[in-house]
């Protein structure tokens, strides 16, 4: 039986992690120091005999007793806001984090999959982002805590994989939507789908000219699964390519949630991306994969989700977060 850890384990994408591989028939260990994560999303798994937690940093040391086969690592704040909050703990975890998880691959004969991210092709001046692509990324802006964080994470990865011959897989994940997502963390889907809720009017920063591709979690995760089964150590784009203007973003979210409200314009953050749209030739030739769910079917799934979380949630703020 395989045993893996997966840090950022109550996290969105980190809690799907975990119900995939227990499904698979895998010993899943979580790991998260919940700062941004929510045990809430792995309650469920908590009483399973497959199933353990640890409460820990790992931008510190990691010990996991036993065996392991594989490692994820999904932890790391991913939203604007989160990495504005909290600076250092982004740097940190992708970086530090990364090297402490690298450091117990090797101990433990593991292979590992770490998390990169779309990010790392900055405001791209390529369209559609291949991987070949190096990427526009301002390193002093608000988000070069994380796009550097993640740029530096794939180099100290293919380094262990090429010095030690570890076992590595790099994934870019493109922005990805489901069950789970914060509903307070300051993403565009979250964001409009609460205040469509709320009986507040939708916020466009900018213009809402600037494009993103949507992708459903399931697809995601299991674009993941095959990327970890697959023997490729070359960074993988793992997103939907269905692209769409955040103004026709906000008019779907409208017509879905039947919201009354309008949208109002915002100011646009500094160094926002224009565009973004995954080029996943590289995913469909290598794993056989590309996705499956339509935004007009992932969204509503989403948004039932939202709509059915206890009312307070709704009125959650931002204000305590980071202070964990
Ligand atoms: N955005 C918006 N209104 C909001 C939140 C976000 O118009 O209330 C825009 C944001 O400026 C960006 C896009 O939506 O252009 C996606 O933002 P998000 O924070 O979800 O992710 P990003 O892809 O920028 O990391």
């Amino acid at each position: 039986m395989s045993r893996i850890l997966i840090t950022g384990a109550a996290g969105f994408l980190g809690s799907h992690l975990c119900d995939r591989y227990i499904k698979e028939g895998f010993k899943v260990v979580g790991m998260d120091n919940l700062i941004t994560g929510d045990l809430k999303n792995i309650e469920h798994l908590m009483k399973l005999e497959n199933f353990e937690f640890y409460h820990h940093d790992v931008s510190k040391y990691v010990h996991v007793p036993g065996e392991l086969n594989y490692i994820l690592h999904f932890a790391s704040p991913a939203s604007p806001i989160d990495y504005l909050k909290i600076p250092i703990q982004t740097l940190k975890v992708s970086s530090l984090g990364t090297h402490n998880l690298l450091g117990l691959a090797l101990a433990k004969k593991a292979r590992i999959l770490v998390a990169s991210t779309s990010e790392v092709y900055g405001d791209p001046l390529v369209h559609p982002q291949t991987e070949d692509y190096w990427g526009n990324v301002n390193p002093v802006g608000p988000r070069g805590v994380y796009d550097e964080a993640k740029r530096f994470q794939e180099a100290i990865t293919m380094a262990y994989h090429t010095y030690h011959g570890l076992e590595t897989r790099i994934v870019r994940i493109f922005n990805t939507y489901g069950p789970r997502m914060r509903l307070n963390d300051g993403r565009v889907l979250p964001a409009f789908i609460g205040q469509a809720l709320r009986g507040e009017d939708l916020t466009i920063f900018g213009n809402g000219s600037q494009t993103r591709s949507f992708c459903y979690v399931d697809d995601l995760v299991e674009g993941i699964h095959r990327l970890l089964m697959s023997n490729e150590s070359q960074p993988v784009n793992i997103g939907n390519p269905s692209e769409i203007t955040i103004a026709d973003f906000a008019e779907e979210i409208i017509k879905l949630t039947g919201t009354k409200q309008k949208v109002i314009y915002k100011d646009l953050p500094v160094d926002d991306p224009k565009q973004r749209q995954p080029d996943i030739t590289r995913a469909r030739s290598i794993l056989g994969w590309e996705p499956k769910v339509t935004r007009q079917e992932g969204l509503k799934i989403t948004y039932d989700y939202f709509r059915n979380l206890p009312n307070e949630e709704l009125f959650k703020d931002h204000k305590d977060f980071g202070k964990k």
